[in-house]
């Protein structure tokens, strides 16, 4: 069974190069009816806290995004990590060390003189001597000194690093036992039964050093698949001023989860030149041997290109709980059916299409200046007045031809171009130009708002 899994640090919020990460991750193993967990990556005290927690778990909500069984906790774990230590030190394959940290420093300092890389000496490495009084050791593992170590990445191919250029007896708990980053990574992988790993390529050069530690405690390593960065339109890490980083900035933005989820699924993956991917299409074609080698750029008109579909495609009552969170509640309205129908063609967001329904449904108080000029000239007030009477009088008005027929009367009898109403009534309506068919906006506002209105108007500007 294909187990995944998505292991944020919680430092703020859910980024949205991690979510992707975690939508690959969450695809592969639905596409192979296996499971994909979360596991909370939080054991840097000063720096993570539930609150990050939180804003990780409440943007996987907002997605739909389930991950299977109990969340694995790092910070959890101590015991867990303890009793690897000591077994890798019962072993043989660990030790520890008493170099202190001025020693480190000096070496450092040597080494950077003679050219060569900085790194540990393996003073303590095989110490048989007696070790300094009043120094708390580190523990670090017996790294290879010499041969190579391949990461055969699903990617990017076998990915071959050198154990002399690369590695050197890395720490895995400091001196006050804390176990490290890479240590507890592997741990969790291999004990969660995590199969395949899919994260940025960010952590490529970590990966060797989780290759040791499961070599070293014998664990079956996972397959990995490193996925390279998103990047901005010159070719930099996508950084805030390039688009929003924090996932649920795109929720207040407008965007719909379908469409935040359908973009990301782009981003580094493709399936012939198809655009529009339904969740489950995702599931059905995503492979993750298909994942882009280069970087992907973030490209905000296609998000919005693919925000305009889905909002065009979404269902007007989804519509109108998305829309709850613009502080609109259509549920009980009457026309909302007509008036979601109208808007959901113009507008590329849902924070676009509240204010578009705001500009409907809220009677204006204000009236655009340029507008009143253009508009409200020669004997307009005669034929709004004339429209309002046939408005009043009218007993079945329900439906946009309902308006439009009155408007219609009016042009017969006044004999008057179709604009020659048209202008003046949608500055009545809407306090300004633009906006969609007036039929319909009648239609949506219903016939005594529609009167209020027109009434307004001329009191305002006779
Ligand atoms: N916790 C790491 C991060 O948030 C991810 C670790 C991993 O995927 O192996 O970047």
């Amino acid at each position: 069974m294909v187990v995944t899994r998505f292991a944020p640090s919680p430092t703020g919020y859910l980024h949205i190069g991690g979510l992707r990460t975690a939508l690959f991750s969450y695809l592969w193993a639905k596409k192979n009816g296996g499971k994909f967990v979360l596991r909370i990556e939080d054991t840097d005290k000063a720096r993570n806290s539930q609150e990050a927690t939180n804003a990780i778990l409440k943007a996987f909500a907002w997605l739909g995004l389930k991950h299977d069984g109990e969340i694995t906790y790092q910070s959890q774990r101590d015991d867990i990590y303890a009793k690897y230590i000591k077994q890798l030190l019962d072993e043989g394959k660990a030790y520890k060390c008493y170099t202190s940290k001025e020693e480190l420093t000096q070496l450092r300092e040597t080494q950077m003189a003679n050219k060569e890389r900085t790194k540990y000496d393996g003073k303590y490495r095989d110490f048989n001597g007696t070790t300094p009084e009043g120094v708390e050791p580190v523990i670090r593992i017996k790294a290879p000194l010499k041969g190579e170590i391949i990461v055969k990445d699903g990617v990017k191919g076998d990915i071959v690093f050198q154990a002399e250029d690369i590695l050197d007896d890395f720490i895995i708990a400091r001196a006050d036992g804390a176990p490290t980053y890479n240590f507890v990574v592997a741990i969790d992988d291999a004990l969660m039964g995590i199969n395949e790993v899919i994260r940025g390529d960010d952590h490529l050069s970590n990966t060797p050093k989780q290759i040791i530690v499961y070599e070293a405690l014998e664990f079956e390593l996972p397959k990995f698949y490193h996925v390279p960065m998103i990047h901005n339109s010159e070719g930099k890490k996508l950084s805030k001023r390039d688009g929003a980083t924090d996932v649920m900035a795109y929720k207040e933005m407008g965007y719909t989860p379908a469409s935040l989820l359908n973009f990301l699924v782009r981003l580094g993956w493709s399936h012939g030149d198809q655009e529009i991917f339904s969740m489950d299409e995702m599931q059905e074609l995503f492979n993750p041997k298909d994942i882009n080698k280069s970087a992907s750029i973030y490209n905000t008109e296609k998000l919005n290109w693919l925000n305009s579909h889905y909002i065009k495609n979404t269902p007007n009552s989804k519509l109108a709980e998305f829309l709850t969170q613009y502080d609109l509640i259509l549920t009980s309205h009457d026309k909302k059916e007509i008036l979601l129908d109208e808007l959901k063609d113009r507008a590329k967001t849902l924070k676009e299409m509240a204010s578009l329904v705001k500009e409907i449904i809220e009677t204006p108080t204000f009236y655009n200046e340029k507008a009143v000029k253009k508009a409200f000239k020669g004997n307009v007030m005669e034929i709004l007045s004339a429209f309002k009477t046939k408005v009043e009088f009218a007993n079945e008005l329900h439906l946009p031809s309902d308006y439009h027929h009155l408007m219609q009367e009016v042009v017969d009898e006044m004999q008057i171009s179709f604009g020659k109403i048209g202008q003046p009534l949608r500055v009545a309506l809407l306090g300004k130009m633009g906006g969609p068919a007036l039929d319909s906006i009648m239609a949506i506002i219903g016939k005594d708002e529609t009167i209020q209105r027109i009434v307004n108007a001329i009191i305002k500007h006779k």
